[in-house]
């Protein structure tokens, strides 16, 4: 046989069946949370769209909080459903005001479950989901939140918070495979997941996945399990647990302080003020008339991460990616070098030099404390 019929990607064995349990008792203590939690064999957005179909039924009326597009299609799911939805949209690319879900909550006194994302990965925005949730509590509202982009770089604690339904996945903050998510899903959750129009014999069915794992004992996964995305998620699950996902957090939140400390000595204007910002990238206004494509295509050296922001409204935004093994100085840097560079090719001057000592300073004043 020649090399090239040969790989370690083929002829994978199994992922041994008593381990499933063990990874989603991992998670659940990443998510700080003693609630079910479902391993789902798909990306993120399938998890999300399960949720929403399997709540989904003609006599619920939800609160859904838009600041992304992930927040929209969370909304056309329920509806598919027959749910009734409110949509509150929040301003472009900003996060959504506590006063605001007040308003609608008080407006609407027949919610029965308010969504929302945590931190946005689309446009570098965080929003304030302990007071939201606390909110919701106060109104007996069940929660459902998109934390696949927050877990492991900002504080997430499902159990303190009473978050009733929380999606992450492994391939932001927790650098880890992209082709498996994973849902928690509280005693009070389950109650409303059980109804008359849930969907049953369906990837998409919340009810079926409880049934056939939580139910029986938590062996092999219905279906087929793809056994090189398990052991990667216990591969990355090693690497977090080692760091501790504390530390995580802090790393990210200091990769955040130094991107954003950097882009201020260079003169760039930062879209959102620090409390309102997510640790996983920075947005930035483009402070030079130039297109934005260009301008994403040229702020590039080995090690950066720019890109256009997502979503309506967010056009003149790009943002600086620091999530994952990206929250290190070195591709922080990598970011900053390359967005001076391509600024200043369109004439806008800035001190790249300042900039790179903001950020030596900002790494060796943390690593002092
Ligand atoms: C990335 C992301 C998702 C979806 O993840 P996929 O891997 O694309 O399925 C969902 N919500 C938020 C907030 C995200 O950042």
């Amino acid at each position: 046989m020649s090399d090239r019929n040969w790989s370690h990607l083929l002829d994978v064995p199994a992922f041994p069946q008593e381990r499933y349990a063990k990874l989603a008792d991992r998670l659940a203590a990443l998510m700080k949370t003693q609630n079910d939690v479902l391993l789902i064999q798909a990306e993120a957005v399938l998890a999300l769209e399960a949720v929403a179909t399997s709540l989904a039924q003609p006599r619920l009326k939800a609160l859904n909080i838009i600041t992304s597009p992930y927040g929209a299609w969370f909304g056309d799911w329920l509806k598919r459903g027959g749910c009734e939805v409110v949509n509150l949209v929040a301003e472009a690319g900003r996060p959504i005001t506590v006063d605001a879900v007040r308003r609608e909550l008080n407006q609407h006194p027949d919610i029965a479950v308010l969504s929302l994302v945590h931190a946005e990965s689309a446009s570098g925005i965080l929003n304030p989901l302990e007071e939201i949730v606390r909110l919701s509590r106060e109104k007996g509202v069940l929660t459902v939140v998109d934390a696949v982009a927050s877990i492991g770089g900002h504080s997430l604690d499902v159990d303190k918070d009473h978050i009733d339904i929380a999606v992450i996945g492994p391939q932001k903050s927790l650098a880890g495979p992209v082709g498996l998510s994973a849902i928690s899903v509280s005693k009070r959750a389950w109650a409303m997941l059980n109804h008359g129009n849930a969907p049953r014999g369906s990837m998409l069915s919340l009810l079926d996945q409880k049934e056939q794992w939580l139910d029986t004992g938590r062996g092999i996964l219905p279906g087929t399990p793809a056994p090189l995305e398990f052991f990667a998620l216990e591969a990355a699950l090693d690497r977090v647990e080692a760091e501790s996902i504390d530390v995580s957090q802090k790393r990210h939140g200091l990769a955040a302080t130094a991107t954003r400390r950097a882009l201020t000595a260079l003169g760039v204007e930062l879209w959102v003020p620090d409390e309102e910002a997510s640790a996983l990238v920075t947005a930035v206004k483009l402070p030079v008339a130039v297109q934005r494509a260009d301008l994403v295509s040229q702020a590039k050296i080995d090690g950066s991460d720019i890109s256009a922001a997502v979503g309506p409204g967010t056009d003149y935004l790009i943002r600086l990616n620091h999530t994952g093994l990206r929250a290190n100085k070195e591709p922080v840097l990598a970011n900053i070098k390359a967005l001076a560079h391509a600024l200043r090719h369109h004439g806008h001057s800035n001190k790249v030099d300042k900039a790179i000592e903001v950020v030596d300073e900002t790494y060796s004043s943390a690593a002092k404390q």
